[in-house]
Protein backbone atom coordinates (compact mmCIF):
# COMPACT_ATOMS: atom_id res chain seq x y z
CA UNK A 1 0.00 0.00 0.00
CA UNK A 2 1.61 3.42 -0.90
CA UNK A 3 0.04 6.91 -0.47
CA UNK A 4 -1.22 9.26 -3.23
CA UNK A 5 1.66 11.60 -3.04
CA UNK A 6 3.98 8.82 -3.67
CA UNK A 7 2.20 7.19 -6.91
CA UNK A 8 2.36 10.59 -8.31
CA UNK A 9 6.13 11.13 -7.36
CA UNK A 10 6.30 7.12 -8.87
CA UNK A 11 4.55 7.91 -11.95
CA UNK A 12 6.82 11.03 -12.72
CA UNK A 13 9.90 8.76 -11.78
CA UNK A 14 8.93 5.69 -14.36
CA UNK A 15 8.33 8.36 -16.89
CA UNK A 16 11.55 9.76 -16.49
CA UNK A 17 13.42 7.02 -16.40
CA UNK A 18 11.95 5.63 -19.78
CA UNK A 19 11.59 8.64 -21.58
CA UNK A 20 15.26 10.15 -20.46
CA UNK A 21 17.26 7.81 -19.02
CA UNK A 22 17.10 4.13 -21.39
CA UNK A 23 18.55 6.59 -24.00
CA UNK A 24 21.89 6.84 -21.91
CA UNK A 25 22.35 3.52 -21.62
CA UNK A 26 23.93 3.48 -24.90
CA UNK A 27 26.01 6.17 -23.64
CA UNK A 28 29.84 5.15 -24.13
CA UNK A 29 30.37 7.40 -21.51
CA UNK A 30 31.94 4.74 -18.76
CA UNK A 31 34.82 2.50 -17.53
CA UNK A 32 34.51 -1.68 -16.65
CA UNK A 33 34.12 -0.31 -13.43
CA UNK A 34 30.87 2.15 -13.94
CA UNK A 35 29.55 5.28 -15.47
CA UNK A 36 31.30 8.39 -15.48
CA UNK A 37 30.36 11.10 -13.50
CA UNK A 38 30.27 13.56 -16.51
CA UNK A 39 27.13 11.45 -17.53
CA UNK A 40 25.89 10.96 -14.16
CA UNK A 41 25.86 14.96 -13.49
CA UNK A 42 24.26 14.86 -16.73
CA UNK A 43 21.29 13.04 -16.04
CA UNK A 44 21.21 14.82 -12.53
CA UNK A 45 20.56 18.04 -14.22
CA UNK A 46 17.22 16.56 -16.39
CA UNK A 47 16.12 14.96 -13.53
CA UNK A 48 16.56 18.19 -11.82
CA UNK A 49 14.64 20.08 -14.26
CA UNK A 50 12.26 17.05 -14.14
CA UNK A 51 11.26 17.45 -10.50
CA UNK A 52 12.54 13.62 -10.21
CA UNK A 53 15.80 14.27 -8.15
CA UNK A 54 16.35 12.74 -4.74
CA UNK A 55 12.97 12.05 -5.01
CA UNK A 56 11.92 10.44 -1.70
CA UNK A 57 13.36 13.47 0.51
CA UNK A 58 10.78 15.98 0.37
CA UNK A 59 11.82 19.49 0.03
CA UNK A 60 10.94 20.39 3.25
CA UNK A 61 13.63 17.66 4.06
CA UNK A 62 11.16 14.75 5.27
CA UNK A 63 11.74 11.18 4.51
CA UNK A 64 9.01 8.90 2.70
CA UNK A 65 7.97 6.65 4.32
CA UNK A 66 9.47 3.12 3.52
CA UNK A 67 6.67 1.81 1.73
CA UNK A 68 6.11 4.69 -0.51
CA UNK A 69 10.09 4.77 -0.90
CA UNK A 70 9.55 1.38 -1.84
CA UNK A 71 7.23 2.69 -4.64
CA UNK A 72 9.75 5.26 -5.96
CA UNK A 73 12.70 3.37 -6.23
CA UNK A 74 11.53 0.02 -7.71
CA UNK A 75 10.72 2.73 -10.53
CA UNK A 76 13.85 4.32 -10.46
CA UNK A 77 15.31 1.30 -11.16
CA UNK A 78 13.97 0.56 -14.40
CA UNK A 79 17.33 1.06 -15.99
CA UNK A 80 21.06 0.70 -13.87
CA UNK A 81 21.27 4.01 -14.85
CA UNK A 82 18.27 5.29 -13.38
CA UNK A 83 18.92 5.17 -9.55
CA UNK A 84 22.36 7.62 -10.30
CA UNK A 85 20.29 9.71 -12.57
CA UNK A 86 17.92 10.46 -9.65
CA UNK A 87 19.78 10.16 -6.96
CA UNK A 88 18.23 7.22 -4.96
CA UNK A 89 21.48 4.80 -5.78
CA UNK A 90 23.91 3.23 -2.57
CA UNK A 91 25.63 4.03 -1.30
CA UNK A 92 24.38 8.23 -1.13
CA UNK A 93 20.65 6.29 -0.30
CA UNK A 94 21.81 5.00 2.79
CA UNK A 95 24.07 7.46 3.26
CA UNK A 96 22.03 9.94 3.25
CA UNK A 97 19.42 8.09 5.09
CA UNK A 98 21.96 7.59 7.83
CA UNK A 99 23.07 11.01 8.28
CA UNK A 100 19.60 12.39 8.04
CA UNK A 101 19.14 10.21 11.38
CA UNK A 102 22.12 10.79 13.40
CA UNK A 103 23.71 14.08 12.22
CA UNK A 104 24.29 17.08 13.91
CA UNK A 105 22.50 20.27 12.52
CA UNK A 106 26.09 21.20 11.49
CA UNK A 107 27.01 17.91 9.83
CA UNK A 108 23.41 17.89 7.73
CA UNK A 109 24.57 21.41 6.16
CA UNK A 110 27.79 20.64 5.68
CA UNK A 111 28.01 16.90 4.53
CA UNK A 112 23.92 16.15 3.54
CA UNK A 113 23.13 19.15 2.37
CA UNK A 114 25.06 18.56 -0.63
CA UNK A 115 24.55 14.75 -1.01
CA UNK A 116 20.65 15.57 -1.03
CA UNK A 117 21.55 18.24 -3.81
CA UNK A 118 22.53 15.50 -5.83
CA UNK A 119 26.09 18.12 -6.20
CA UNK A 120 28.27 15.22 -4.54
CA UNK A 121 29.12 11.57 -4.16
CA UNK A 122 29.32 9.72 -0.58
CA UNK A 123 31.39 6.29 0.09
CA UNK A 124 30.57 4.09 3.29
CA UNK A 125 33.96 2.82 4.45
CA UNK A 126 33.61 -0.24 6.31
CA UNK A 127 34.87 -3.61 4.88
CA UNK A 128 38.46 -4.32 4.82
CA UNK A 129 40.61 -6.13 2.66
CA UNK A 130 40.11 -10.29 3.24
CA UNK A 131 43.63 -11.37 2.32
CA UNK A 132 44.44 -9.27 5.38
CA UNK A 133 41.95 -10.54 7.37
CA UNK A 134 39.63 -7.53 8.28
CA UNK A 135 36.29 -6.82 8.40
CA UNK A 136 34.33 -8.86 5.95
CA UNK A 137 31.18 -10.66 6.74
CA UNK A 138 32.27 -10.54 10.55
CA UNK A 139 32.62 -6.49 11.13
CA UNK A 140 34.06 -7.09 14.41
CA UNK A 141 37.44 -8.07 12.45
CA UNK A 142 37.54 -4.72 11.96
CA UNK A 143 41.52 -3.89 11.91
CA UNK A 144 40.90 0.16 11.09
CA UNK A 145 41.71 1.96 14.05
CA UNK A 146 41.08 5.56 15.56
CA UNK A 147 43.36 7.21 18.13
CA UNK A 148 42.28 10.19 20.27
CA UNK A 149 44.55 13.10 20.26
CA UNK A 150 43.17 16.13 22.10
CA UNK A 151 40.18 17.20 20.14
CA UNK A 152 41.13 15.24 17.16
CA UNK A 153 41.29 11.56 16.16
CA UNK A 154 44.05 9.95 14.09
CA UNK A 155 42.83 7.35 12.23
CA UNK A 156 45.05 4.42 9.89
CA UNK A 157 43.63 1.22 8.37
CA UNK A 158 42.93 -0.11 5.05
CA UNK A 159 39.23 -0.63 3.24
CA UNK A 160 38.22 -2.64 0.51
CA UNK A 161 34.92 -2.37 -1.77
CA UNK A 162 34.30 0.77 -1.09
CA UNK A 163 32.08 1.96 -4.02
CA UNK A 164 31.98 5.08 -5.20
CA UNK A 165 34.88 6.18 -3.09
CA UNK A 166 36.74 7.11 -6.97
CA UNK A 167 34.86 10.66 -7.26
CA UNK A 168 33.31 10.93 -4.05
CA UNK A 169 32.93 14.57 -2.17
CA UNK A 170 31.69 12.67 1.26
CA UNK A 171 32.83 9.72 3.13
CA UNK A 172 31.86 7.96 6.32
CA UNK A 173 34.88 6.04 8.00
CA UNK A 174 34.25 3.54 10.67
CA UNK A 175 36.93 2.59 12.47
CA UNK A 176 37.59 0.87 15.68
CA UNK A 177 37.80 3.13 18.75
CA UNK A 178 37.94 0.76 21.68
CA UNK A 179 41.04 -1.44 22.23
CA UNK A 180 42.04 -4.98 20.00
CA UNK A 181 41.10 -6.78 22.69
CA UNK A 182 37.39 -5.27 23.43
CA UNK A 183 36.51 -3.74 20.04
CA UNK A 184 34.10 -0.69 20.11
CA UNK A 185 33.17 0.93 16.70
CA UNK A 186 32.81 4.68 15.52
CA UNK A 187 31.86 6.75 12.58
CA UNK A 188 33.63 9.70 11.21
CA UNK A 189 31.83 11.81 8.26
CA UNK A 190 35.32 13.00 6.39
CA UNK A 191 35.70 15.05 2.92
CA UNK A 192 37.03 13.80 0.20
CA UNK A 193 39.30 13.56 -1.25
CA UNK A 194 41.86 13.68 1.75
CA UNK A 195 46.03 12.99 0.89
CA UNK A 196 45.69 10.50 4.06
CA UNK A 197 43.12 8.51 2.17
CA UNK A 198 45.18 7.01 -0.73
CA UNK A 199 43.32 4.86 -3.79
CA UNK A 200 45.60 2.17 -4.57
CA UNK A 201 43.25 0.69 -7.28
CA UNK A 202 39.73 0.52 -8.22
CA UNK A 203 38.56 -3.40 -8.14
CA UNK A 204 37.36 -5.53 -11.37
CA UNK A 205 34.28 -6.97 -10.35
CA UNK A 206 31.06 -8.64 -11.54
CA UNK A 207 28.86 -5.51 -11.91
CA UNK A 208 29.18 -2.30 -13.47
CA UNK A 209 26.64 0.25 -12.42
CA UNK A 210 28.22 2.54 -9.80
CA UNK A 211 29.94 5.13 -10.29
CA UNK A 212 33.48 5.20 -9.59
CA UNK A 213 33.57 1.42 -9.07
CA UNK A 214 34.82 -0.48 -5.87
CA UNK A 215 38.08 1.14 -4.38
CA UNK A 216 40.82 -0.55 -1.97
CA UNK A 217 42.29 2.02 -0.19
CA UNK A 218 44.99 2.59 2.35
CA UNK A 219 44.09 5.17 5.48
CA UNK A 220 47.18 6.74 6.87
CA UNK A 221 47.74 9.20 9.87
CA UNK A 222 44.05 10.83 8.64
CA UNK A 223 43.40 13.74 11.83
CA UNK A 224 39.42 13.85 12.19
CA UNK A 225 38.20 16.55 14.53
CA UNK A 226 35.69 15.31 17.42
CA UNK A 227 33.02 17.04 15.32
CA UNK A 228 33.11 15.09 12.55
CA UNK A 229 32.10 11.61 14.66
CA UNK A 230 28.68 10.59 13.21
CA UNK A 231 26.24 10.52 16.30
CA UNK A 232 28.45 9.56 19.27
CA UNK A 233 31.75 7.77 19.82
CA UNK A 234 31.54 3.99 20.30
CA UNK A 235 28.06 3.71 18.98
CA UNK A 236 29.00 2.79 14.96
CA UNK A 237 28.04 -0.91 15.01
CA UNK A 238 24.40 1.02 16.14
CA UNK A 239 24.35 3.35 13.76
CA UNK A 240 25.09 0.69 11.41
CA UNK A 241 21.76 -1.05 12.31
CA UNK A 242 19.89 2.24 11.65
CA UNK A 243 21.93 2.42 8.28
CA UNK A 244 21.76 -1.66 7.11
CA UNK A 245 18.16 -2.82 7.22
CA UNK A 246 16.32 -0.01 4.88
CA UNK A 247 19.69 0.03 2.80
CA UNK A 248 19.45 -3.47 2.48
CA UNK A 249 16.05 -3.01 1.17
CA UNK A 250 16.58 -0.23 -0.62
CA UNK A 251 19.05 -2.60 -3.01
CA UNK A 252 16.10 -5.31 -2.80
CA UNK A 253 13.98 -1.64 -4.38
CA UNK A 254 16.14 -0.82 -7.07
CA UNK A 255 17.24 -4.37 -8.47
CA UNK A 256 13.22 -5.53 -8.25
CA UNK A 257 12.61 -2.52 -10.90
CA UNK A 258 16.00 -3.94 -12.93
CA UNK A 259 14.20 -7.29 -12.76
CA UNK A 260 10.76 -6.23 -14.19
CA UNK A 261 12.20 -4.32 -17.26
CA UNK A 262 14.51 -7.50 -18.23
CA UNK A 263 10.72 -9.58 -17.89
CA UNK A 264 9.60 -6.84 -20.18
CA UNK A 265 12.73 -7.29 -22.86
CA UNK A 266 12.63 -11.12 -22.94
CA UNK A 267 8.84 -11.06 -22.90
CA UNK A 268 9.35 -8.61 -26.05
CA UNK A 269 11.67 -11.21 -27.57
CA UNK A 270 10.05 -14.32 -26.94
CA UNK A 271 6.69 -13.25 -28.23
CA UNK A 272 8.73 -12.11 -31.73
CA UNK A 273 10.97 -14.54 -31.90
CA UNK A 274 10.21 -18.06 -33.80
CA UNK A 275 11.20 -21.42 -33.76
CA UNK A 276 10.34 -24.73 -34.48
CA UNK A 277 7.28 -23.33 -36.53
CA UNK A 278 6.19 -21.10 -33.59
CA UNK A 279 7.02 -18.11 -31.30
CA UNK A 280 9.07 -19.09 -28.46
CA UNK A 281 6.60 -17.97 -25.97
CA UNK A 282 4.36 -20.66 -27.36
CA UNK A 283 7.01 -23.21 -26.36
CA UNK A 284 5.51 -24.55 -22.79
CA UNK A 285 9.50 -24.47 -21.57
CA UNK A 286 9.73 -21.16 -22.66
CA UNK A 287 6.46 -19.63 -20.70
CA UNK A 288 6.60 -21.49 -17.77
CA UNK A 289 10.11 -19.35 -17.19
CA UNK A 290 8.04 -16.21 -17.71
CA UNK A 291 5.38 -17.46 -15.66
CA UNK A 292 7.94 -18.67 -12.93
CA UNK A 293 9.61 -14.74 -13.43
CA UNK A 294 5.89 -13.55 -12.54
CA UNK A 295 5.48 -15.06 -10.06
CA UNK A 296 8.74 -14.56 -8.41
CA UNK A 297 8.68 -10.52 -8.84
CA UNK A 298 5.43 -10.34 -7.01
CA UNK A 299 6.45 -12.09 -4.51
CA UNK A 300 9.68 -10.13 -3.83
CA UNK A 301 7.21 -6.81 -4.47
CA UNK A 302 5.21 -8.73 -1.59
CA UNK A 303 8.32 -9.05 0.86
CA UNK A 304 9.36 -5.64 0.75
CA UNK A 305 6.20 -3.82 1.07
CA UNK A 306 5.96 -6.41 4.19
CA UNK A 307 9.25 -5.19 5.46
CA UNK A 308 9.01 -1.51 4.68
CA UNK A 309 5.70 -1.75 6.86
CA UNK A 310 7.80 -3.29 9.69
CA UNK A 311 10.58 -0.07 9.25
CA UNK A 312 7.50 2.40 9.00
CA UNK A 313 6.57 1.05 12.58
CA UNK A 314 9.71 2.04 14.12
CA UNK A 315 11.43 -1.18 14.53
CA UNK A 316 15.07 -1.89 13.24
CA UNK A 317 13.69 -4.61 11.06
CA UNK A 318 17.04 -6.39 11.31
CA UNK A 319 15.11 -10.22 11.30
CA UNK A 320 12.60 -8.96 8.61
CA UNK A 321 15.23 -7.56 6.40
CA UNK A 322 17.31 -10.31 6.37
CA UNK A 323 14.56 -12.40 5.76
CA UNK A 324 13.63 -10.39 2.73
CA UNK A 325 17.38 -9.87 1.47
CA UNK A 326 18.01 -13.18 1.07
CA UNK A 327 14.35 -13.86 -0.37
CA UNK A 328 14.73 -10.70 -2.91
CA UNK A 329 17.74 -11.12 -3.83
CA UNK A 330 17.56 -14.85 -4.40
CA UNK A 331 14.23 -14.91 -5.92
CA UNK A 332 15.43 -11.97 -8.50
CA UNK A 333 18.82 -14.00 -9.53
CA UNK A 334 16.04 -16.62 -10.55
CA UNK A 335 14.33 -13.90 -12.45
CA UNK A 336 17.86 -12.25 -14.49
CA UNK A 337 19.02 -15.84 -15.06
CA UNK A 338 15.68 -17.12 -16.61
CA UNK A 339 15.28 -13.35 -18.64
CA UNK A 340 19.09 -14.41 -20.01
CA UNK A 341 18.06 -18.17 -20.43
CA UNK A 342 14.79 -17.92 -22.98
CA UNK A 343 16.44 -14.90 -24.72
CA UNK A 344 19.35 -17.19 -25.86
CA UNK A 345 22.67 -15.60 -27.40
CA UNK A 346 21.14 -12.53 -27.25
CA UNK A 347 20.79 -12.35 -23.54
CA UNK A 348 24.24 -12.86 -22.71
CA UNK A 349 25.38 -10.10 -25.18
CA UNK A 350 25.10 -6.15 -24.28
CA UNK A 351 22.69 -5.51 -26.96
CA UNK A 352 19.91 -5.43 -24.20
CA UNK A 353 20.64 -4.46 -20.31
CA UNK A 354 19.48 -8.03 -19.45
CA UNK A 355 23.19 -9.30 -18.90
CA UNK A 356 24.02 -6.48 -16.80
CA UNK A 357 21.02 -6.93 -14.98
CA UNK A 358 22.24 -10.50 -14.37
CA UNK A 359 25.85 -9.69 -13.21
CA UNK A 360 24.52 -7.10 -11.48
CA UNK A 361 22.42 -9.01 -8.94
CA UNK A 362 25.13 -11.99 -8.92
CA UNK A 363 26.97 -9.28 -6.33
CA UNK A 364 23.98 -8.46 -4.46
CA UNK A 365 23.70 -11.79 -3.42
CA UNK A 366 27.28 -10.90 -1.30
CA UNK A 367 26.63 -6.86 -0.29
CA UNK A 368 24.87 -5.86 2.53
CA UNK A 369 25.41 -9.52 4.03
CA UNK A 370 25.75 -12.68 2.25
CA UNK A 371 22.63 -15.07 1.77
CA UNK A 372 24.20 -17.42 4.17
CA UNK A 373 24.84 -14.72 7.51
CA UNK A 374 21.62 -13.58 6.72
CA UNK A 375 20.55 -17.34 7.36
CA UNK A 376 23.11 -18.09 9.90
CA UNK A 377 21.55 -14.97 12.25
CA UNK A 378 18.37 -15.98 11.45
CA UNK A 379 19.20 -19.68 12.67
CA UNK A 380 20.38 -18.12 15.89
CA UNK A 381 17.38 -16.37 16.49
CA UNK A 382 15.02 -19.39 16.00
CA UNK A 383 17.25 -20.72 18.77
CA UNK A 384 17.23 -18.44 20.72
CA UNK A 385 13.61 -17.82 20.66
CA UNK A 386 13.01 -21.64 21.15
CA UNK A 387 15.28 -21.48 24.29
CA UNK A 388 13.18 -18.79 25.58
CA UNK A 389 9.57 -20.30 24.87
CA UNK A 390 8.63 -18.13 21.74
CA UNK A 391 6.71 -20.14 18.82
CA UNK A 392 6.57 -17.00 16.31
C1 LIG B 1 29.82 -4.99 -5.31
C2 LIG B 1 30.15 -4.80 -3.86
C3 LIG B 1 30.05 -3.53 -3.28
C4 LIG B 1 30.38 -3.33 -1.95
N1 LIG B 1 30.35 -2.06 -1.41
C5 LIG B 1 30.79 -1.86 -0.15
C6 LIG B 1 30.88 -0.52 0.39
O1 LIG B 1 30.55 0.46 -0.27
N2 LIG B 1 31.36 -0.36 1.65
C7 LIG B 1 31.74 -1.42 2.41
O2 LIG B 1 32.16 -1.19 3.55
N3 LIG B 1 31.68 -2.69 1.93
C8 LIG B 1 31.23 -2.93 0.67
N4 LIG B 1 31.18 -4.21 0.15
C9 LIG B 1 31.66 -5.32 0.97
C10 LIG B 1 30.59 -6.29 1.40
O3 LIG B 1 29.82 -5.73 2.41
C11 LIG B 1 31.33 -7.58 1.80
O4 LIG B 1 31.79 -8.17 0.61
C12 LIG B 1 30.45 -8.54 2.56
O5 LIG B 1 30.16 -8.05 3.83
C13 LIG B 1 31.14 -9.91 2.72
O6 LIG B 1 32.42 -9.76 3.25
P1 LIG B 1 33.66 -10.46 2.52
O7 LIG B 1 33.64 -10.08 1.09
O8 LIG B 1 34.89 -10.15 3.29
O9 LIG B 1 33.33 -12.02 2.60
P2 LIG B 1 33.81 -13.04 3.72
O10 LIG B 1 33.61 -12.45 5.07
O11 LIG B 1 35.18 -13.51 3.38
O12 LIG B 1 32.77 -14.22 3.54
C14 LIG B 1 32.84 -15.08 2.38
C15 LIG B 1 31.64 -15.99 2.37
O13 LIG B 1 31.64 -16.81 3.54
C16 LIG B 1 30.32 -17.18 3.85
N5 LIG B 1 30.07 -16.87 5.26
C17 LIG B 1 30.58 -15.86 6.02
N6 LIG B 1 30.08 -15.88 7.26
C18 LIG B 1 29.24 -16.94 7.33
C19 LIG B 1 28.41 -17.51 8.32
N7 LIG B 1 28.31 -16.98 9.54
N8 LIG B 1 27.67 -18.62 7.99
C20 LIG B 1 27.71 -19.15 6.75
N9 LIG B 1 28.47 -18.66 5.76
C21 LIG B 1 29.23 -17.57 6.04
C22 LIG B 1 29.39 -16.40 2.92
O14 LIG B 1 28.99 -17.24 1.84
C23 LIG B 1 30.28 -15.30 2.41
O15 LIG B 1 29.89 -14.82 1.11
C24 LIG B 1 30.81 -4.44 -1.17
C25 LIG B 1 30.89 -5.71 -1.75
C26 LIG B 1 30.57 -5.90 -3.07
C27 LIG B 1 30.68 -7.28 -3.66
Amino acid sequence: MTSPRASDIAARVEAFVRETVFPYERDTRRTAHGPLDAMVMEMREQARAAGVLTPHILSDGDHLSQRETATVLIRSGLSPLGPLACNTAAPDEGNMYLIGKVGSTRQKADFLAKLVAGRARSAFLMTEPAAEGGAGSDPSMMQTIARPDGNHWVIDGRKAFITGFDGAQVGIVMANTGTREKMAATMFLVDLPDPAIRLDRVLDTIDSSMAGGHSVLSIENLRVSSDQILGEVHEGFKYAQIRLSPARLSHCMRWLGACIRAQEIATDYVCRRHAFGKLLIDHEGVGFQLADNLIDLKQAELMIDWCAGVLDTGSLGTVESSMTKVAVSDALFRVADRCVQVMGGTGVSGDTIVEQVFREIRAFRIYDGPTEVHKWSLAKKIKRDHLNGKTR
